[in-house]
């Protein structure tokens, strides 16, 4: 069989930066190659290859589910960090789009799988169960959230942890939930609602929530510092949702920066060391 290419061979200015925030966020990720067809694979240290993009454009074949999507459409729109909110037509949920196969390579195939990689974590007094790199990242969320209710008490509303894992699809839909592994928590959802529970948004046109603009901005930031990203910010909003996709956050970083393309060291959340 012929070689790989070398992904510097290949890689256009987004993927490069794809790339290193891809290996900064997963250290388990190596490096990518390209196949005889054209398709590009991640290649993890242990051998694992999970599907980078295809030859062509995922969402030219009209029967896809348009949020199941490979690793380089599921980093194609930049998520705006804190306190940017712009507003969220159609098709703007970015990081709602989602790569199966990362997650699964990640986190586990399977609910037994993604069990045994899980470890505990209190937040705000309550436990909490996530993959074990998402726990560590929402241990050092905890202290800057406790800060922000102390000086805004009427937050304490809005900061009750009720969900980390749960093996479920997401509601309405046919397609597991981040929270299936183990990278997502809810916080108050009887005062921050998901789209599909208001009533104006029955007929799946989703209108705008105020919180959407309202939620504190304390709150947010928290966690977008450790590579969470929020539900508040996509189309059909999921306002008491967060999630750890530290990849999506250091992109968000680079692209707000406008750092070069030879990028200096990256923690995971996508700051520079
Ligand atoms: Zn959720």
């Amino acid at each position: 069989m012929a070689p790989h290419a070398s992904f510097a061979d290949f890689l256009d200015a987004d993927d490069a930066v794809n790339l290193r925030c891809l290996r900064a966020a997963y250290p388990e990720i190596n490096t990518l190659e390209k196949s005889a067809d054209g398709s590009q694979w991640l290649v993890f240290a242990d051998g694992r290859r999970v599907l980078y993009s295809e030859p062509r454009v995922s969402h030219e074949r009209g029967e896809d589910d348009p949020f199941s999507v490979d690793v380089r459409a599921s980093m194609a729109d930049i998520y705006p960090l804190e306190p940017y909110r712009p507003p969220t037509p159609p098709g703007v949920s970015p990081g709602r789009r989602r790569s199966y196969a990362l997650l699964a390579a990640l986190y586990g195939k399977d609910c037994r799988d993604v069990s045994r990689g899980l470890c505990t974590v209190l937040l705000l007094g309550r436990s909490v169960r996530l993959a074990c790199a998402a726990a560590q990242a929402l241990e050092k969320v905890g202290p800057a959230l406790a800060a922000a209710a102390r000086d805004t008490p009427s937050l304490a509303a809005l900061l009750n942890p009720s969900g980390g894992f749960m093996w479920r699809n997401i509601a309405g839909e046919k397609r597991l939930s981040p929270h299936a592994f183990g990278i997502a928590l809810d916080l108050s959802p009887n005062f921050a609602p998901y789209w599909r529970w208001c009533k104006q948004n029955q007929h799946a046109i989703v209108t705008p929530h105020s919180l959407q603009q309202k939620y504190p901005v304390a709150i947010v930031e928290a966690f977008e510092a450790r590579g969470f990203i929020w539900g508040g910010k996509w189309h059909e909003y999921d306002i008491m949702h967060f999630e750890y996709r530290p990849e999506l956050v250091c992109k968000a970083r680079v692209r707000r920066w406008s750092l070069p393309e030879e990028l200096p060291g990256l923690d995971n959340a996508g700051n520079i060391e």
